[in-house]
C-alpha cells in the first residue's frame, strides 16, 4: 500500500513540527512521522523541546526559582514567609501538566493547518519514499515530492557512566526526580549540566558538578564565566573543573564516582548522578543505505547553508545538522526549508542565533565574544552597565550581572552582546534584533528606552561604546 504527500517530515520536534505546519501552511499536502511517547504512554508531538528539554526544563527552574526566593529572599523586601516547604511530586506533576498543555497544543496546531500527524517510526528509502510503520509494527510506504529530515538528538553516554535506573540518570531522568536527593553529582560543566544541577541545588541537593575541561564555560564571555562561577558557587554549586570521571557504580544505594583530578584518583558518594556531557545527532534506522544522504565526520547528516542533503529534494534540520542544538535554530531551519520548498528565498543567519544559559541570573548572548574577535585579530571597542547601577533592577533586588556591547573599532557596527542578568534571556532579543538590522552601538544609544527598564542596561553599555554612559562617571569632555 502507498500514499502520495508533497512533502514527509520525519521527526516532530521543533525543526519537524514547524517545518510541517508551514509547508500545510504554503499549501503542500503533509504528513509528519513522530515515533516518540509521552510519559503516560500516548504518542506525543514536540520531540526534545517540549516533552524532555527547555520546556520541562525551565517549568522545574522557574518554580525552584521562586522557592528559594520566597525561602531566602523574601525577608530582604520585608515579606516573612515562615515554612516555606517544597511538594516534589507536585512539582513534577505541574511540569508533566504544562508539557501535556504544549504538546497537545502542537497537536491542536496539525489538525488546524491541515498537518497530518502519523505515529510511528519514519525510514527514507530511494527516490523520495518513506517507509512508515506504526506502533502495531504495519508498515506504509509514502510517496513524496520533498522529504525533510528532523530526528533531532539524544543525549551522549559514556563509558564510565552507564544509566542505571534511578541512580546514574541523563537529563530526561533528572527532571523525573521524585524527591530532592540529599547529594547530587553532576557530569558536565555545560548548559544542561548548570541548569540541572541549579534546580535540584534550589530544591535543597548538595550539589557536585565534575567538568572535564579545566575552563569554566568556553563558550561565554571571559568576564561573564568568571563571574557565574562565583555566583553559582556562592548558590552552593560546588563546582570542580579538571576532573574527568573515570567511573561510576552503584553500591549499597548510592552511587560511587571515581574521577581523576589534578591531584589524582578521586572518589565521591552521591545519592543520584546526572550524565550531561552533550547530545548527538539521532540517525538510527533512519536512512536506506541507498537513499543518498550522507553524514559528516561527526555523525551530522550532511547539509548545505539552505539545509539541501546530498540527495535532491531531501532536506535536514534541527540538532541533526551542524551549528548549536538549540530550538529555535532548528524552527527556523523547518521554516526555511519549508518556504524554500515554495520558491521563497529565505536565509538563517547562523551569526545572530541568541543562546541562553537559564541559571539564576541568566547568561545570554549573541554574536562574538572579546575573546573570539582577540583570537581573529579584530579591533573593537567595548561598552558594559552593570545592573548594580540598574534602576529597575535595584527595585527588584535583583542586581547581579551586567550588560556588554561589542563594537566594531572602525564602523561600531555591533558585534557581540552579552549579558548576564535578570531576564537576560528577554534582553538578548534587542540585540539580535539591532545585529539583524546591521545596527552600530551608536543606533543603540539613539533609540529611547522605557524607565525603569532592565533594558536600559542595554542603552547604557551602548552608550559605553563610545565613552558617554549617563548613569556613570566619565570626565572625558566630549
Ligand atoms: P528533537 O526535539 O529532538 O525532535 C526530534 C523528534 O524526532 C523526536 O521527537 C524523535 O522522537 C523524532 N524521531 C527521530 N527519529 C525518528 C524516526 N526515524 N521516525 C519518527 N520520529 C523520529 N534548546 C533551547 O533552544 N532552549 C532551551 O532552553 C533548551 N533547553 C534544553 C533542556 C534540556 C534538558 C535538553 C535535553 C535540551 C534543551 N534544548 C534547549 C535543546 C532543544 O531541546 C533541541 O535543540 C531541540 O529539541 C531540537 O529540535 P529538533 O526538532 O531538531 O529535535
Ligand atoms: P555540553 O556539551 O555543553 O552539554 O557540555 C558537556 C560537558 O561535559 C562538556 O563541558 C565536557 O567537557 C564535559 N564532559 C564530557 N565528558 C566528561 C567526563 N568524563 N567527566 C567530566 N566532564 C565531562
Amino acid at each position: 500500500m502507498s500514499e502520495q504527500y508533497d512533502v514527509v517530515v520525519i521527526g516532530a520536534g521543533p525543526a519537524g513540527y514547524a517545518a510541517a505546519i508551514r509547508c500545510a501552511q504554503l499549501g503542500f499536502s503533509t504528513a509528519c512521522i513522530e515515533k516518540d511517547k509521552g510519559n503516560d504512554g500516548e504518542p506525543t508531538l514536540g520531540g526534545t523541546c517540549l516533552n524532555w528539554g527547555c520546556i520541562p526544563s525551565k517549568a522545574l527552574l522557574d518554580a525552584s526559582h521562586k522557592y528559594i526566593e520566597a525561602k531566602e529572599h523574601f525577608a530582604d523586601i520585608g515579606i516573612t514567609a515562615s515554612n516555606v516547604e517544597v511538594d516534589v511530586p507536585k512539582m513534577i506533576a505541574r511540569k508533566d501538566e504544562v508539557v501535556k498543555g504544549l504538546t497537545g497544543g502542537i497537536t491542536g496546531l496539525f489538525k488546524g493547518n491541515g498537518v497530518t500527524a502519523l505515529y510511528g517510526t519514519g525510514k527514507l528509502l530511494a527516490n523520495k519514499q518513506v517507509s512508515f510503520t506504526d506502533h502495531d509494527g504495519k508498515e506504509t510506504t509514502l510517496e513524496a515530492e520533498h522529504v525533510i529530515l528532523a530526528p533531532g538528538s539524544v543525549p551522549v553516554a559514556i563509558p564510565p557512566a552507564p544509566l542505571t535506573e534511578d541512580f546514574i540518570v541523563d537529563s530526561t531522568g533528572a527532571l523525573e526526580f521524585s524527591e530532592v536527593p540529599k547529594r547530587l553529582g553532576v557530569i558536565g560543566a555545560g548548559v544542561i549540566g548548570l541548569e540541572l544541577g541549579s534546580v535540584w541545588n534550589r530544591l535543597g541537593s548538595e550539589v557536585v558538578v565534575l567538568e572535564a575541561l579545566e575552563e569554566f564555560l568556553p563558550m561565554v564571555d571571559e568576564r561573564i564565566s568568571r563571574d557565574a562561577k562565583k555566583i553559582l558557587t556562592n548558590q552552593g554549586l560546588d563546582i570542580r573543573l579538571g576532573t574527568r570521571v573515570t567511573g561510576a557504580e552503584v553500591k549499597d544505594g548510592a552511587v560511587e564516582v571515581s574521577y581523576q583530578d589534578s591531584e589524582g584518583e578521586q572518589t565521591l558518594q552521591v545519592d543520584k548522578l546526572i550524565v550531561a556531557v552533550g547530545r548527538r545527532p539521532f540517525t538510527e534506522g533512519l536512512l536506506a543505505p541507498d537513499c543518498g544522504v550522507n553524514l559528516d565526520e561527526r555523525g551530522f547528516l550532511y547539509v548545505n547553508d539552505l539545509c539541501q542533503t546530498d540527495a535532491p529534494n531531501i532536506y535536514a534540520v534541527g540538532d541533526v545538522v551542524r551549528g548549536p542544538m538549540l530550538a529555535h535554530k532548528s524552527s527556523e531551519e523547518g521554516v526555511m526549508v519549508a518556504e524554500r520548498i515554495a520558491g521563497f528565498k529565505p536565509l538563517v543567519n547562523y551569526d545572530t542565533i541568541p543562546n541562553v544559559i537559564y541559571t539564576h541570573p541568566e547568561i545570554a548572548w549573541v554574536g562574538k565574544t572579546e575573546q573570539q574577535l582577540k583570537a581573529d585579530g579584530d579591533n573593537y571597542k567595548v561598552g558594559s552597565f552593570p545592573f548594580a547601577a540598574n534602576g529597575r533592577a535595584l527595585a527588584a533586588n535583583d542586581t547581579q550581572g551586567s550588560v556588554k556591547v561589542i563594537a566594531d573599532a572602525d564602523s561600531d557596527r555591533i558585534l557581540g552582546v552579552h549579558v548576564m542578568g535578570p531576564q537576560a534571556s528577554e534582553i538578548v532579543a534587542q540585540a539580535v534584533i539591532a545585529m539583524e538590522f546591521d545596527a552600530s552601538a551608536e543606533d543603540l544609544g539613539l533609540i529611547m528606552f522605557a524607565h525603569p527598564t532592565l533594558s536600559e542596561a542595554v542603552h547604557e553599555a551602548a552608550l559605553g561604546v563610545a565613552g558617554h554612559a549617563i548613569h556613570m562617571i566619565n570626565r572625558k569632555k566630549k
